[in-house]
């Protein structure tokens, strides 16, 4: 029985595990959970799981809500957000917070030298260059959730003889606005942004992916976790998201991971590490399949120039882009910015910045804060 810490349980991921857990109840216990703000949906997964410790990120919020009347011991600072993530019961951190704020509790996991199942990808993004020479201090595993890095890590031969590989190709669906020219695309609605058209994912990842800005997170994710040069990065779009990653390997053979859209995939082959878990999953229907491939829009590709140069430079870079991106998805959201206006904050948030070596997480934080202020001047410039 593996004791399981699900942070982010609350939402779309969460939702995920919860449900691979619950179909493989005799292998994994709920020991921990951690959320945001909603208490009602966390009422029902303590209900149902009963976990030892609850942390509830914003704690400072409206009390009166029966949750904290019936739940006692309520964890809500980060000594003790620490004090779970490196207790020595539990065997697994799973790190699905959205956004930069899941760095503290990815940071926490890796420095205690936990297993950790990362779909946080804004961690790695923001503090590759601090949280991957960690692991390998500490000797963390980190196992990727997000389904493109999962798919890869399901491709890799065991012995992950990284000089075998010729290239990665990661899959894009193109999200809703695949078909659409740049110059199309303002005015449009965040209801539109929001329907993707194969997965169903929080708002911020939603956006993201219309955006292709989750793509570009993905690329420095890949070189990170993989430690594969950018150059030996290809996206490619693939509208069906069936095939979700694929390594050509240098004698010619390209291995692809295959599944019909569900975040359950890769989170049961994460848990299961290297035992393949029973979920109830829909299979594909190889006789209706119709894969189609396509390169990604030339208009788009200002923005993985960006992500491209994160990866060949690295240190501060990656954080700068993430909370750039952070800021615009949020004034697009709040009807602060138009759609396209995405770009234009990153792109002169980024180029407000010089490369600098990042030494300790603490510099992580100041250089997000700092991107964060200098994103907010590019949008009031806007108006
Ligand atoms: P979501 O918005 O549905 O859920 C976010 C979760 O984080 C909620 O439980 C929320 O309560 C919690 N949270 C937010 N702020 C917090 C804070 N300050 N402290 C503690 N908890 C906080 O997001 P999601 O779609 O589940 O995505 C989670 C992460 O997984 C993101 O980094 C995303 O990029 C990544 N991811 C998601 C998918 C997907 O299919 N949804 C796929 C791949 C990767
Ligand atoms: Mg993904």
């Amino acid at each position: 029985m593996k004791n399981i810490v699900l942070l982010g349980a609350t939402g779309s991921i969460g939702k995920s595990c919860l449900s691979v857990i619950r179909q493989n109840k005799e292998d994994f216990h709920l020991y921990g959970i951690g959320f945001g703000s909603n208490v009602d949906k966390a009422q029902e997964i303590i209900q149902e799981f009963n976990p030892n410790y609850i942390f509830a990120a914003q704690s400072q919020a409206d009390r009166s809500h029966n949750f904290w009347q019936v739940n006692s011991n309520i964890l809500s600072n980060e000594d003790e957000l620490q004090g779970l993530i490196q207790d020595p019961n539990v065997d697994i951190v799973i790190s699905a917070i959205s956004g930069f704020a899941g760095l503290k509790a990815s940071f926490f996991a890796i420095e205690a030298g936990r297993t950790i199942l990362i779909a946080n990808k804004e961690s790695i993004v923001a503090a590759g260059d601090i949280l991957m020479p960690l692991a390998k201090k500490k000797n963390a595993e980190i196992i990727p959730v997000d389904s493109e890095h999962n798919a890869l890590y399901q491709c890799l031969p065991l012995e992950k003889n990284l000089n075998e590989i010729s290239k990665i190709l990661i899959t894009a669906s193109g999200g809703p606005f695949r078909e659409d020219s740049l110059s199309d695309l303002r005015g449009v609605s965040l209801n539109d942004a929001l329907k993707h058209p194969t997965w169903s994912m929080g708002a911020k990842i939603t956006i993201d992916s219309a955006t292709l800005v989750n793509k570009c997170l993905e690329l420095i994710e890949a070189h990170y976790l993989f430690n594969i040069p950018e150059s030996q990065i290809e996206i490619v779009v693939h509208p069906q998201s069936i095939i979700h990653s694929m390594i050509t390997f240098i004698d010619g053979s390209t291995i692809a991971q295959m599944s019909n859209p569900s975040m359950e995939v890769p989170i049961s082959n994460a848990l299961g590490m290297g035992k393949r878990l029973p979920i109830n999953f829909k299979e594909i229907d190889f006789s209706e399949l119709n894969l189609s491939f396509e390169p990604v829009a030339h208009d788009r590709k200002m923005i993985f120039d960006i992500a491209r140069e994160v990866c060949n430079k690295k240190g501060n870079l990656g954080v700068i882009f993430n909370a750039s991106n952070e800021i615009a998805v949020e004034a697009f959201i709040n009807k602060n910015i138009d759609f396209v206006d995405i770009y234009e904050v990153i792109q002169r948030t980024f180029n407000c910045f010089s490369c600098s070596k990042v030494r300790t997480i603490d510099e992580i934080f100041e250089y997000d804060k700092e991107a964060r202020i200098q994103a907010e001047k590019v949008i009031k410039s806007l108006h």
